[in-house]
């Protein structure tokens, strides 16, 4: 899927995505990436050059109506963000858990038991360290649904989204498991060196965390885009 201008000379209301089917001529594709994670899907660069694209893979109103441009246009791609942040969101949410059960796992063998009846300050550092980032991971996880249920209900959810994605906590707890569990957090016979690897993505893709808390800043300081960059 690709976002095109169908003119230049339209501004942003002329921005419109189209499916271009790899194979299509004038596609080429240049080179697939090799990551620091998730390798498991595919990113590559493509080149389109005088690359002709039928008019029903265009997706949305085929109008450029530059003035309510809200409805469609790069109005529509923020938009979409809405409801794309919260998924990736909830990505952060699943690896932060596994990251957290496996650790959880991994220190039970070495002997460290988490207990959740005892207060932190009362247990082992590695079992403490561990109901810190929980109740990370609660934060984050609480944002999320927030942020997905105001998408559910079509309520605005701007900030909540970027709110959710801005989550540190996904980079933070993968990189403090990898350090609990010393060596087979960083070895590649246990999942934590991979997760810690993932995670690193979830902090950029649909947008960065430093673009979330611009964002989550304009949002909180009703600033636009222009008065806030
Ligand atoms: C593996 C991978 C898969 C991807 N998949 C897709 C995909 O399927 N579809 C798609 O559309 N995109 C995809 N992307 C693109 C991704 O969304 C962008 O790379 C990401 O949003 C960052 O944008 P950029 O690369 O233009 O970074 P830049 O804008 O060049 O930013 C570089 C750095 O500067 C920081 N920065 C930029 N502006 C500001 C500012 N105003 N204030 C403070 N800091 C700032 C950023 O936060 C970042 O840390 C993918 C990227 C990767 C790495």
């Amino acid at each position: 899927m690709v976002w095109a201008t169908l003119d230049r000379n339209a501004g942003r209301a002329a921005i419109k995505s189209l499916v271009v089917e790899k194979g299509t001529p004038g596609f080429e594709l240049v080179r697939l990436e090799h990551k620091l994670g998730i390798r498991a899907s595919d990113t590559a660069q493509f080149a389109l050059r005088d690359c002709r694209v039928p008019r029903e893979n265009l997706l949305g109103e085929p109008t450029i109506n530059v003035a309510h441009h809200s409805s469609g246009g790069f109005a529509g791609v923020m938009q979409t963000f809405d409801n794309t942040r919260p998924p990736v969101a909830a990505m952060a949410v699943g690896l932060a858990r596994a990251c957290i059960e496996e650790t959880q796992r991994l220190l039970k063998e070495a002997g460290v038991d988490v207990d959740h009846d005892r207060p932190a300050y009362a247990q082992q550092a590695a079992a403490a360290e561990l109901l810190k980032l929980e109740a990370d991971y609660e934060a984050a996880r609480l944002l999320t649904m927030q942020a997905a249920w105001m998408a559910d209900d079509r309520k605005p959810n701007s900030l909540q989204a970027s709110q959710a994605k801005a989550g540190r906590a996904c980079v933070d707890i993968a990189l403090k498991c990898v350090e609990l569990c010393g060596s087979a957090g960083y070895g590649q016979h246990e999942l934590l060196e991979k997760w810690a690897r993932d995670a690193m993505i979830l902090d950029i893709f649909e947008g960065t965390q430093q673009i979330q808390l611009l964002i989550i800043a304009r949002r909180l300081l009703g600033k636009s885009s222009a008065e806030l960059k």
